[in-house]
């Protein structure tokens, strides 16, 4: 995968809300075919202008917006909206104390408002609510910050929160963070990162003010200087571990580097100093090319959006990719030799039971490629993934895959079309994105998620576990088959005899 680093441009952060995925990115987001067709239409354009004649409900950017600033240390959010905006976040509270737990950090609530706009906020605007909110938060619950996250309904009204902010940001102490998430503005519930990140670059990014001191520090500043040549921030994501934490962090100082993880979970503090460090490195592009570009114009930090660590092959580069940045390609190659030597020989068992054994893979770009890609090389059969958007971050994954004939469909929930494909494929084992799993049961197949808060995925270990669980779901798949017995889908048996391919609308050149 190509690093972006040199070629994109990053100069939104001066406007009140990011762009959309569709005007900044131009991602797929319907698209049934080989992966060599695929290429093909993302090359041209067309894949990208693709669309559905039947489409079921996807997600929506401020459920993902809300995921990723509400994980920050002493914040309140308030979500601007109706109730309904919020009914994802129900369990929410429970994720936040497993992760802050996992990390050993002090149990914290998942503190958040809403403003419940009714007919006559419509009317009337809802921006006196939301000030109520703001002052109640304040008042209540003394976080460092107030996160607002802005739905459909005041960002259609036209609700100006950010001048609210400004008028109260010099009357109450914690800092106000308005996200512009409305989920009518994009179809690609990413953005939702970017916005989150947009709101947090304006407003929760500020360099600690340094003072000249009266007695020169020399000693004391060099040691800054070289703590921070060495420092390696890993920008982590919602769907990572804290064993991927762990891992990932084991094996950027096994190079002689400082791993420092980060935003989520992080301090407004640790936050505040994001810029003390001499790389920046993704996990997953579709999280935070932004935040990574920005950030490079602000504080002239490199950045490497590679592929995610995620198998052995991947692992490796992603290592060789930070080593080489710092001239340590020796110290890469004899970490990559002596981890690869110990992980195949663990594998070794696990290839014998999985060999042969067909699979399908579903969830997001990177994260299903480099899984199938790990699961492949162990002698699977790989019949086919599908992704919730693709976009030119998997170019170069897309143009390594050994199968140029394999079945891709880009769809972002529509568990019709997948099961459509999965009945069809009938694979031994599907990995999958939260919330499929339940479904793909009902159809008979085994299956395992593709990331959960409380595995570890990522790095060497997590590939050993991917083998490990793979291994341990076939080797008893009475559960998926009972339940296949018992419970039925709501899908029509015509429907299963549709070609899926002709639910994609072609582009319309005129
Ligand atoms: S799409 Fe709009 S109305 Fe629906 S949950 Fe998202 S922000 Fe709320």
């Amino acid at each position: 995968m190509a690093n972006y680093a040199e070629s994109l441009s990053y100069h939104f952060v001066s406007a009140q809300a990011p762009p959309t995925r569709e005007e900044r990115i131009g991602s797929c987001s319907a698209f049934c075919g080989s992966c060599r067709q695929l290429q093909e239409g993302m090359k041209t354009g067309c894949a990208q202008l693709q669309n559905r004649k039947f489409s079921q409900s996807g997600g929506c950017q401020l459920t993902l917006a809300v995921g990723i600033v509400s994980s920050l240390t002493n914040v309140v959010m308030i979500i601007h909206s109706p109730l309904g905006c919020c009914s994802n976040f129900v369990g929410s509270g429970g994720l936040r104390k497993t992760m802050r737990a996992s990390k050993g950090k002090v149990d914290e609530e998942f503190i958040w408002l809403h403003t419940n706009m009714d007919e006559l906020d419509v009317v009337q605007g809802g921006i006196d609510k939301l000030r109520k909110a703001i002052l109640y938060a304040e008042k209540e619950y003394h976080p460092e910050a107030i996160v607002i996250a802005n739905g459909c309904v005041p960002g259609i009204i036209g609700d100006d929160i950010d001048s609210l902010v400004t008028e109260l940001s010099n009357q109450i102490s914690a800092k106000i963070v308005p996200v512009h998430c409305e989920g009518f503005k994009s179809k690609y519930v990413a953005s939702g990162y970017d916005s989150a990140y947009h709101g947090v670059l304006r407003h929760l990014v500020e360099p600690p003010k340094r003072y000249e001191s009266a007695i020169p520090k020399v000693e004391l500043d060099e040691k800054e200087e070289y703590r921070i040549s060495k420092t390696v921030n890993i920008f982590n994501v919602g769907s990572n571990s804290n064993g991927d934490e762990v891992e990932l962090s084991r094996l950027v100082s096994a190079l002689g580097l400082i791993p420092k993880v980060l935003p989520l979970h992080s301090s407004i503090d640790d936050i505040a100093h994001i810029g003390e460090a001499a790389l920046n490195v993704s996990i997953c592009a579709t999280h935070d090319d932004y935040l990574l570009g920005h950030l490079k114009e602000r504080f002239g930090t490199d950045y490497i959006i590679d592929t995610l660590p995620i198998g052995i092959k991947n692992t490796n580069q992603w290592i060789r990719r930070i080593a080489s940045y710092f001239h340590l390609e020796d110290e890469a190659e004899k970490l990559i030799a002596f981890e690869n030597k110990e992980l195949n020989y663990a594998l070794e068992p696990f290839k014998k039971e999985l060999k042969g054994k067909s699979i399908f893979v579903g969830g997001g770009e990177t994260r299903i490629l480099t899984t199938a890609e790990f699961y492949y090389s162990l002698g699977m059969n790989l019949l086919g993934v599908k992704s919730h958007n693709v976009d030119r971050f998997v170019d170069e994954i897309l143009e390594n895959m050994d199968d140029q004939e394999l079945i891709i469909d880009v769809a972002a929930g529509q568990p019709a079309e997948e099961l459509n494909l999965l009945k069809r494929l009938k694979p031994d084992l599907y990995v999958g994105h939260a919330g499929a799993n339940g479904w793909v049961t009902k159809l008979g197949i085994p299956n395992l998620p593709l990331f959960g808060q409380s595995f570890n995925y990522m790095g060497y270990s997590g590939a050993f576990e991917l083998a490990r669980k793979a291994v341990r779901v076939l080797k008893n798949t009475n559960f998926s088959k009972n339940i296949s017995a018992n419970v039925t889908l709501p899908l029509s048996d015509s429907w299963y005899h549709e070609d899926i391919s002709d639910n994609i609308k072609d582009v319309e050149l005129y």
